[in-house]
């Protein structure tokens, strides 16, 4: 066992925390900063200079040589170029480490190879990166030495968003101005800014890194591209909150000591549904906060995995037939004097503000399904979303059995003067005490389901960004809380103008409650008569961004611009494209070097058994039969894989875009199919001593 850890010490270690600018900073310029942080102003470049030369002592006082702009480009991670304080020597060769206000508070990178949608092209390729000052700096410990990185925006020349954090911040402006006219018009005049909480739980796979390099797969694509099932799968269910094995144990100590060291709140840990897979919980926190943390996250995740031997998986779905990973993102409203807008109390059923924040939810949620949906849309969790995992592609709410009727009784009578209970649990163990139960039990199928004071929106692939599901959130929410504000604060008669509202906004979009099964065929049927959309892949979500609703509600909030939204368009068709031109390319490569060659070999043992057996006296037959079984799938392989050699061919030809994305969707994704179908046949058949890479069993067992 390794030393204790003192959690109060360590926590925040490596963060330029507020605290440490009171100790640090002259009272004026820490004021300073305390009032843009509260009240989104902008930082004198005086101001700037005195904060970054005490950010630059704490970072040097901490070893750090290096600062570096942390920001998140459309990539989905994150970007860092390092410089160092070092400066011009004197003339004595003296050299003094400097870092000035200019420097913390620009930068730029050069930005031309990040992608940018067609809204940068490379001769014009200055990006900025900005600033936020609502994010603490932090210094990063990896084998470079300690750097201390400062959370930027990015942003174009003429300040279009390259990123996923200058729309995210955009939108809590947004969400925050329409929310403070609803908690206004109710009377908490007090409240000056409400803004987006979030929580994001985060799932990943671990796998020993030694196997892991021995698969291609795993390296380029980051998912197994071929692989049988092992003999033991998740179905004993032993392995969801089971004894956590040491290895990974003491890989989770070190995981957490270094989250804890950056400030972020690891709060739970457990393995998960699938073997070899596990998830980690943070305390939820400001969203933007939250969407830099779920970064550091997985980047840490990554990094110890390292130093374990360990490799750690983030993709939505590293194995077939056993789960995927997703990242919970839950999701709450609060205003700055602690009133959570999400919080129903004891009797929702009389909670005004309440049912009317959740009447604008519903409407959010129902108007903008497709928009949601497109922002929990990446290349791998297309094997989740709509394909026989959690959650189901089509977008509905969970509210519980108590809500529900709630909602029932407004949409059908107006007034909802009736609220089912929670009971009284009975252990029928006179030892332990009886418990109040929750008025609602949970459903873990539903996408976007309401959890006490918060909704958790279910469908976030494991290794995207949470900038934009949260953008979306935000941006939706507050489109229906302005519609709503904009009628009552011209109401002559208050209280039944929000009593109609209500009642309004839940008849017209009780359609997108579904408290049932989401995995049933029942329910795919049941939301196509409810009109709700079924949007099954990335490729057909994408177009959801520039609809006319899209562009209306982005840019009179002010969030995105057409262009920046047709940017993104680009980008992801791109993204989607280059990400199966890649899997493509490494299964061509795995067959044809690695499973025909290693099949071949084994066709003419089994040939040399077969003579040598009949030569014998004995009959080959098992052999012989063998034999033929495994000639015959090395064919169907070789075709299969001539088959993916001319798509792929004929995909790299098309245009970029949409049309290149389909094609890659529909035709080669099918033929990597057929591929995988054969080789995972011979993987079955063939002598395991000579199977060219560790299979599932090796990968999800022997850690
Ligand atoms: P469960 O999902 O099992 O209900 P928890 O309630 O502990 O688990 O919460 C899961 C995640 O939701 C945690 O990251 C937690 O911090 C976060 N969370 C809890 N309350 C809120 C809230 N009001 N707003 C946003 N996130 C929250
Ligand atoms: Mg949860």
């Amino acid at each position: 066992m390794s030393e204790l850890i003192n959690v109060e010490k360590i926590f925040g270690e490596n963060v330029f925390t507020m605290n440490k600018m009171k100790e640090r900073l002259p009272r004026d310029a820490y004021k300073e900063v305390k009032r843009v942080i509260e009240k989104g102003e902008e930082l004198s470049l005086e101001t700037a200079d005195i904060v970054a030369k005490a950010m630059k002592d704490w970072a040097v006082e901490k070893g750090a040589t290096h600062f570096s702009h942390w920001f998140q480009p459309l990539t989905g991670i994150t970007a860092e170029k390092h410089d160092s304080f070092i400066t011009h020597p004197d003339e004595e060769g003296k050299m003094l480490m400097e870092f000035s206000g200019k420097e913390l508070i620009k930068g730029e990178p050069d930005a031309s190879s990040f992608p940018s949608g067609g809204l940068r092209t490379t001769f014009e390729a200055r990006g900025y990166t900005a600033w936020d000052i609502t994010s603490p700096a932090f210094i990063k410990e990896a084998a470079t030495g300690p750097i201390l990185c400062v959370p930027t925006a990015f942003c174009s020349y003429t300040g279009e968003a390259l990123d996923k954090k200058t729309p995210l911040l955009r939108s809590m402006e947004a969400i925050s101005e329409q929310a403070l006219r609803i908690v206004h018009l109710f009377g908490n005049k007090e409240a000056k800014r409400v803004t987006p909480s979030v929580g994001a739980e985060q799932e990943y796979f671990l796998v020993d890194q030694k196997k892991a390099l021995l698969r291609e797969d795993l390296l380029f694509a980051g998912r197994t591209l071929f692989g049988a099932p092992a003999p033991k799968g998740q179905e004993l269910e032993d392995h969801y909150f089971g004894v956590i094995r040491e290895r990974i144990g003491a890989y989770m100590r070190d995981l957490n000591e270094e989250l804890w060291k950056l400030g972020v709140t690891a709060k739970t840990q457990h393995n998960e549904a699938a073997p070899a897979q596990h998830e980690l919980a943070p305390i939820y926190e400001t969203a933007n906060i939250a969407a830099d943390h779920n970064q550091i996250v997985m980047e840490t995740m990554k990094r110890v995995a390292a130093y374990h031997g360990l490799r750690c998986l983030l993709h939505e779905k590293p194995f077939a037939g056993v789960n995927g990973s997703g990242k919970h993102n839950n999701w709450s409203i609060t205003t700055d004097n602690g009133m959570n807008l999400l919080d129903p109390g004891e009797t929702p059923n009389e909670n005004i503000q309440f049912l009317l924040v959740l009447a604008c939810i519903m409407k959010a949620v129902d108007t903008h399904a497709d928009l949601l949906r497109q922002s929990a849309a990446d290349v791998g969790n297309d094997h989740r979303l709509g394909a026989n995992e959690a959650p189901p592609a089509i977008i509905s709410i969970f509210l519980g059995e108590q809500l529900e009727d709630v909602v029932s009784q407004l949409v059908e009578t107006g007034v909802a003067s009736n609220l089912i209970e929670g009971d009284v649990m009975k252990t029928g163990v006179s030892t332990i005490p009886d418990f109040e139960k929750d008025a609602t039990d949970r459903n873990r199928t539903s996408p976007f389901a309401f959890t006490g004071n918060k909704f958790e929106f279910r469908m976030v692939g494991s290794s995207d960004s949470i900038g934009s599901p949260n953008t979306i959130l935000n941006a939706i929410v507050a489109e229906a809380f302005c519609e709503a504000a904009d009628r009552l604060e011209g109401a002559e008669d208050f209280e039944r103008e929000v009593h109609d509202l209500i009642k309004e906004y839940m008849t017209k979009h009780q359609r997108i409650i579904f408290n049932g099964d989401g995995y049933s065929e029942e329910w795919v049927k049941e939301a196509e008569r409810r009109g709700l959309p079924n949007i099954s892949s990335m490729v057909e979500s994408i177009e959801s961004l520039t609809t006319d609703k899209s562009v209306k509600l982005f840019e009179r909030f002010g969030i995105f611009t057409r262009a920046e939204l047709l940017s993104r368009q680009e980008v992801l068709y791109e993204t989607y494209a280059k990400t199966i031109h890649i899997e493509a390319l490494t299964m061509i490569e795995m067959a044809s070097k690695q499973i025909i060659p290693a099949v071949t070999n084994y066709t003419k043992t089994l040939a040399d058994t077969v003579i040598a057996v009949s030569q014998a006296g004995a009959e080959a037959v098992v052999q012989k039969e063998l034999l033929v079984e495994v000639s015959n799938l090395l064919k169907e392989t070789r075709d299969a894989l001539a088959a993916l050699k001319e798509a792929e061919v004929k995909a790299v030809s098309l245009p970029r875009g949409k049309e290149q994305a389909s094609f890659y969707k529909e035709v080669v994704m099918k033929c990597m199919e057929n591929l995988r179908i054969p080789a995972d046949k011979l993987e079955m058949l063939v002598d395991k001593r000579i199977w060219p890479f560790p299979t599932y069993a090796d990968l999800l067992f022997e850690i």
